[in-house]
């Protein structure tokens, strides 16, 4: 008798209730498969990350007395899918049972239950004992109505106590401390050295190459500077914690040249492939608050990243596939610029957030919403094209947080589900935000003119965005300045405006 457990390359969670125990009867399997590669072009580092900390992790089972059959990308006997591997695996061992996770995407789920339909076995599905939130009543709850993040947020730090007062209140007298969350960064404090020493991957990722995997980015094979085991990010959260979080709040929305992580922590990529837990990442915030480390306003702030945001994300997520895959309320068609891929553009602000993406697989919240995201939304490209950017491009990218992110939260392609106006700014926002604009072939300061310095594309094409939606955007009480601010524009200079993003519009490719 045999039991044929599968572990996904996102489910490295040491603490799972199946490893409690080494059992003779029960047989892991792991894979590195082309199906999982290749379903949208990733970045080099996330296949060397991923595949580095699975196999550091199977080690580690091995070593613990579990038992694990291991197939490696460039395997000869690995026939590169998981029905196709789960098929012979279970030939080879006699399986009698099968027994899975819950994967954390749709996609994956229904290729599982096709495998697990095609073995004809008993099978068995548990929890990834990762997450705070329940999916199957999250996915109930959010059926109908998705409540503000705000309202989930507050929820979720009462049923979790975490946070809170002798009677139930929020700890300092209110929930939320975003407008003290808001500051530019001058330089100093020194932002905090990236939080991992590197890795040679060099072989790996022969391996890679050699099986043909197309990946965009620079791999860093030699130096990797990503967690791949359990320990390594429990470094990294120790570091943030001491080094970062102190200024995290502050600091939040601040952009810079001179700083890729700036006081983020770099955890996403650990927490998605569950090396590390949420509720672990949150209780080492709130002890440096009760230890006196840091102010509570900071403390807080990241604390609602994790168990506000992230839980809330895959709420919207598992409520609303699969048709929130081809959501696309803004009716945005336009291709994505090729220059996304490359960075070669005259605009600094994306120029920045582009290559340094390619060459960390990294970019923090703000470069994804208000530069690369913003520019997707202002100049209406197709969501599924930018779905499939953001899918590819970071190290943390996996479907059921890229997607409420980028199509809900960035590109309001599901028409107001996630945030409740758009994520929209031109270029005072990216001025006020970072040093982004000093160098930058565009003038911040003009909406039209190509002579001297050319306008910012930013300020035409996010008034073109307002009057495009003007219906659906222009009795939101959130959106109503700037559509004030617009109607008392002179008519001319409202004309030369719209003009201005209608050339740009059509010259996207050479901005
Ligand atoms: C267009 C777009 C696409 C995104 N795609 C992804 C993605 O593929 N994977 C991903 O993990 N995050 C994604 N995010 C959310 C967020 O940008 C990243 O989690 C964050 O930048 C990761 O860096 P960090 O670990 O330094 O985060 P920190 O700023 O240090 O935040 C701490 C943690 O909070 C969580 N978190 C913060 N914001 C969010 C959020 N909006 N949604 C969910 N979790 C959040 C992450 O786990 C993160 O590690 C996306 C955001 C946008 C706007
Ligand atoms: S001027 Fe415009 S394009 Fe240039 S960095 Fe500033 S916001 Fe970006």
């Amino acid at each position: 008798m045999t039991t044929l457990r599968l572990i996904l390359g996102d489910q490295l969670n040491a603490a799972h209730t199946w490893f409690r125990t080494p059992r003779a009867d029960v047989l892991h399997v792991m894979m590195e498969v082309r199906s999982e590669t290749d379903y949208v072009r990733h970045h080099a580092q996330k296949v060397l990350a991923m595949f580095a900390a699975m196999r550091a992790f199977a080690t580690a089972l091995e070593t613990a007395g579990h038992r694990v059959r291991y197939l490696r990308i460039g395997d000869t006997d690995n026939r590169q899918s998981f029905a196709a591997n789960l098929a012979q695996v279970a030939a080879e061992c006699g399986a009698t049972r099968f027994e899975r996770m819950e994967a954390d995407e749709w996609r994956v789920e229904r290729l599982l239950d096709e495998a697990a339909a095609a073995l004809g076995l008993p099978q068995g599905v548990i929890g990834s004992e990762h997450f705070l939130a329940d999916r199957a009543e999250l996915a109930q709850r959010f059926a109908t109505k998705v409540p503000r993040m705000e309202f989930f947020y507050r929820d979720m730090r009462r049923r979790h106590r975490i946070l809170l007062d002798a009677d139930g209140g929020p700890v300092g007298g209110v929930w939320n401390f975003d407008a003290q969350n808001r500051d530019k960064w001058p330089g100093d404090p020194p932002a905090p050295d990236w939080p991992w020493r590197g890795h040679d991957l060099s072989a790996l990722w022969d391996e890679i190459v050699a099986a043909g995997v197309q990946t965009i980015g620079t791999p860093h094979a030699g130096t990797l500077r990503w967690p791949t085991s359990r320990r390594e990010a429990r470094a990294g959260l120790a570091r943030f914690i001491e080094h970062a979080l102190p200024h995290f709040g502050t600091y939040q929305d601040a952009m810079s040249t001179r700083s890729t992580t700036l006081f983020h922590s770099g955890l996403s990529f650990a927490l998605n492939v569950k090396l590390l837990h949420p509720r672990e990442v949150i209780d080492a915030a709130v002890a440096a608050w009760q230890a006196g480390k840091v102010e509570l306003a900071n403390c807080e702030g990241f604390v609602r990243q994790i168990l506000g945001w992230r839980e809330f994300v895959r709420g919207v997520y598992w409520a609303r596939m699969p048709g929130y895959a081809t959501a696309n309320a803004l009716d945005a068609h336009r291709p994505l610029p090729a220059w996304y891929w490359s960075g070669d553009t005259k605009m600094a602000c994306l120029r920045h957030a582009i290559a340094q993406s390619l060459d960390t697989g990294y970019a923090h919240h703000i470069q994804r919403l208000m530069v690369t995201g913003n520019f997707a939304l202002l100049a209406g490209c197709d969501p599924d094209e930018v779905d499939a950017w953001y899918l590819g491009i970071y190290i943390d990218a996996f479907e059921w947080v890229e997607m409420p992110n980028t199509r809900g939260m960035s590109q309001f392609a599901d028409g107001g589900v996630i945030a409740s106006k758009p994520y929209a700014g031109a270029a005072s926002y990216i001025g006020k935000q970072s040093d982004y604009c000093k160098a930058c072939a565009y003038d911040p300061k003009r909406r039209h003119g190509a002579s001297g310095k050319p306008a910012c594309p930013l300020n035409s094409l996010y008034w073109d965005f307002l009057l495009r939606h003007e219906a659906r955007f222009a009795r939101n009480p959130r959106m109503a300045m700037p559509y004030k601010a617009w109607a008392k524009m002179a008519p001319t200079e409202r004309a030369a405006t719209l003009s201005q993003a209608a050339r740009y519009l059509e010259r996207l490719e050479a901005l």
